[in-house]
């Protein structure tokens, strides 16, 4: 039994620890559908996906989250958007022929990077982290994000079948930080048994459950003998930001003679959006109209 394209945030009542589950599966299969991923490429887009949707869930911003990760490999490029409403997109390139079966992030993308960028809506402020892919798989670059970014233990795990995507975070706060736990004497000691023995329950989940089991089924399996609070579920969607506006800015830091060479060669410019695939199209006049409006342009930016 599926639930749909939400994200449920959860708590437990006796210690600080706090975590957020994500079922992606009409988002994610129109995310996916406008390119023909080779199957280790799509796990991975979905697997960055539910992790960027968590990502989103935990951060307190207004705007959108960027999640980039680039190295040498076959798969040189994926981006993941979230907004603080939960609207999700992405896109992946590759070259060649990833290997047949299951390959990690490292194996797809190599010695990579994984950028991290935070965005207000109006895009003035702005905040980028970035680490290194370190071998282990996206969950353990992620890990390695939030003990660097915020200073928070936090574990994840993630699945993408062609179906859903899916992802568990768990995130370990200060002592003290929930209303419940402060109730209760909590030592150094204590918080650290409570949190590994909530890690090693996680732990036992297998990817087939992740994907498969509804959130409340699944923190049954998990965690039934825990106090836990979950909280009503929040939607998740896909959607593009993609606007004219944007594409003519895009074409007038190409220039005007090189955007009329295209027009005297095919008749017309066209300018598909990677994330939703919808063409954008430019006639004589509306390139004419382009750079008759003199703006200033704002340098190349593909993908926006
Ligand atoms: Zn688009």
């Amino acid at each position: 039994m599926h639930d749909g394209d939400i994200i449920r945030r959860f708590v437990f009542d006796r210690f600080p620890v706090r975590g957020h589950l994500v079922h992606l599966d009409a988002s994610w299969r129109a995310l996916a559908e406008h390119h023909a991923y080779p199957e280790p490429i799509r796990r991975v887009l979905g697997e960055g996906v539910a992790a960027t949707v968590l990502l989103a869930a935990t951060v307190k911003f207004e705007g959108r989250l960027t999640l980039q990760v680039e190295g040498p490999g076959i798969m040189h490029l994926m981006v993941v958007q979230a907004t603080h409403q939960m609207a999700v997109r992405g896109v992946a390139r590759w070259t060649g022929e990833p290997p047949a079966g299951r390959s990690s992030i490292d194996a797809l993308v190599g010695e990579g990077r994984m950028f991290v960028t935070v965005e207000s809506e109006d895009r003035q402020s702005r905040y980028q982290g970035v680490v290194p892919l370190l071998g282990e798989g996206l969950a353990a670059c992620f890990e390695s994000y939030f003990q660097q970014s915020e200073q928070l233990p936090t574990r994840l795990w993630l699945v993408a079948t062609p179906e859903r995507a899916a992802g568990l975070l768990l995130q370990r706060l200060p002592s003290g930080a929930s209303a419940a736990a402060s109730e209760i004497e909590h030592s150094a000691a204590d918080g650290d048994e409570d949190w590994n023995r909530i890690v090693h329950l996680a732990s036992t989940i297998t990817e087939a459950e992740l994907a498969g089991l509804t959130a409340d089924e699944l923190l049954r399996r998990l965690f039934h003998e825990e106090d836990l609070r979950v909280f009503e579920p929040a939607p998740v969607y896909f959607q593009c930001a993609c606007a004219r506006e944007r594409v003519s800015g895009i074409l007038r830091s190409l220039g005007e003679v090189e955007v009329r060479e295209i027009l005297a060669e095919r008749g017309q410019v066209e300018v598909r959006c990677e994330f939703c695939n919808r063409a954008w199209q430019y006639d004589a006049v509306d390139v004419s109209a382009l750079f008759a409006a003199a703006e200033p342009a704002s340098g190349p930016r593909v993908l926006q």
